[in-house]
């Protein structure tokens, strides 16, 4: 199996000439193809909504393409409720589904009247306090404990999580809640992430559905929505079946009629926050090869770094890289992919096997289409890249310019060295050129 990159490299060669490497380049045909899928494997469920994970992608103009398919916005801090407020998402458009929560970002998402979902029972009275009420509208995040299995493969460890209540504690919350004026409840629960097999929506379905039930008999809360939450994956390796989203929504149908139907629960909704499954896929980052090394391994240094792309970094995360014009070359060549940062672990594919490169080749570093960008940091002084959607056309248009060394600067506006910050980069911008975008 082979990994294709969504763009050619006759397109992509035309597309460096107008935006310096590297940047991040989005795939809006293949985000609207997607996002249509999914609307269509869970529209046997009449409330069904996305909740686009803004964290994975926060970026206006590519949120904005989701909510014309009815997404709405994720949150789970202050300047990702704000994002959303600029793209139009208010009210119940929002989940707030934050944890370790500050006052002042309950009572904005309180005053955008976003649904909030509680990650703690104390965050009850928190909240109370914060806002002076309870909402009509609220939802709790559970989390069972103990481990996720999937016919008898671990998923993930939800007992080691830091999210969400126990079970004992989602009645005692849903009691005091309902006392409190609350009218209208949810549940929501996130136990495995980047699941890559169609079985764990249904799996998640099934324990939050049972849950609910009991919840209702026992509480009488009137549970109106039950969130599934992120969790749904995506293939980053070339020899992974990628999830069928139509499979996953006929599965979790069936779990819902075995159990909320007979419950007299047929009419609850269907919620899901996902991130990586949205855009994921549809975003490359475009980065050129620009030194080789040979030492005690054979390096590529290429023009992107960790700071444009954490994944392998952090998490050791594998992520196919395409050398641009040399598809159908063999890959004889073992390489470290290195990017600039002092600090070893800036590899974006260790002891791979890839054609030969030389220098100037075109490099697509895939599925970083989310918790790419957005995880960037400015280690070493590294700036930010620029995102740039390719549109269904063929034509292409920024929609984040790359950071310039001022906006590095930026948090030293106050200070006296500010002035010298400034006068020394437009100095060393007119001699050298360097780090500017038209
Ligand atoms: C991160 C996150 C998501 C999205 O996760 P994906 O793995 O990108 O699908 C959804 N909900 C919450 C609360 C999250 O923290």
């Amino acid at each position: 199996m082979t990994k294709q990159p969504f763009v050619t490299n006759e397109a992509l060669k035309e597309i460096v000439k107008q935006y310096p490497t590297p940047f991040h380049l989005y795939d809006e045909k293949g985000i609207r193809e997607n996002v249509k899928a999914l609307k269509e494997a869970f529209s046997w469920n009449l409330g069904y909504k996305e909740y686009f994970a803004v964290k994975a992608t926060p970026n206006p103009y590519l949120i904005q393409i989701l909510r014309e398919y009815g997404c709405g916005c994720d949150c789970s801090s202050y300047t990702e409720l704000l994002l959303s407020q600029s793209v139009g998402a208010l009210g119940r458009d929002i989940m707030f589904s934050s944890n370790d929560t500050p006052a002042e970002e309950f009572a904005l998402a309180h005053a955008l009247g976003a649904i909030i979902n509680l990650d703690d029972i104390t965050h009850i009275d928190f909240l109370e306090k914060t806002i002076g009420e309870i909402p009509k509208t609220i939802s709790c995040r559970y989390n069972p404990g103990g481990l996720f299995k999937i016919s008898n493969s671990i998923m993930d460890n939800p007992g080691d999580a830091k999210y969400g209540m126990t079970t004992e504690q989602m009645f005692e919350a849903f009691r005091i809640l309902k006392e409190k004026g609350a009218e209208e409840f949810g549940i929501h629960a996130f136990l495995a992430s980047n699941t890559v097999t169609n079985e764990y929506y249904p799996a998640l379905a099934k324990v939050l559905f049972e849950v609910a039930v009991k919840l209702q008999k026992e509480t009488g809360a009137n549970i109106r929505f039950i969130n599934l939450s992120g969790g749904i994956g995506i293939p980053y390796k070339p020899d992974q079946t990628p999830n069928d989203i139509r499979v996953i929504g006929e599965g979790v149908r069936k779990v819902y009629e075995e159990v909320l139907v007979p419950a007299g629960m047929g009419d609850v909704a269907i919620y899901t926050e996902l991130g990586r499954f949205m855009l994921g896929p549809y975003g490359c980052l475009v980065t050129k090869a620009v030194h080789e090394k040979h030492t005690h391994k054979e390096y590529i240094g290429v023009d992107a770094c960790a700071a444009n792309l954490m994944r392998p970094a952090m998490y050791g995360a594998y992520h196919h890289i395409t050398v641009m014009g040399k598809e159908n070359e063999p890959c004889d060549h073992m390489y470290d992919v290195t990017g600039s940062l002092c600090e070893n672990n800036d590899k974006f594919a260790i002891d791979r096997m890839l054609p030969k490169i030389d220098m100037g080749d075109l490099l697509v570093i895939h599925d970083t289409g989310a918790h790419g960008f957005s995880m960037g940091y400015n280690y070493n002084g590294r700036l930010r890249s620029a995102e740039v959607l390719l549109k269904e056309d063929g034509s292409t248009q920024l929609i984040r310019r790359a950071e310039t060394p001022m906006d590095y600067f930026a948090t030293f506006d106050q200070f006296p060295v500010y002035e010298e910050l400034k006068k020394n980069t437009e100095e060393a911008e007119r001699r050298f050129g360097g780090m500017k975008q038209e």
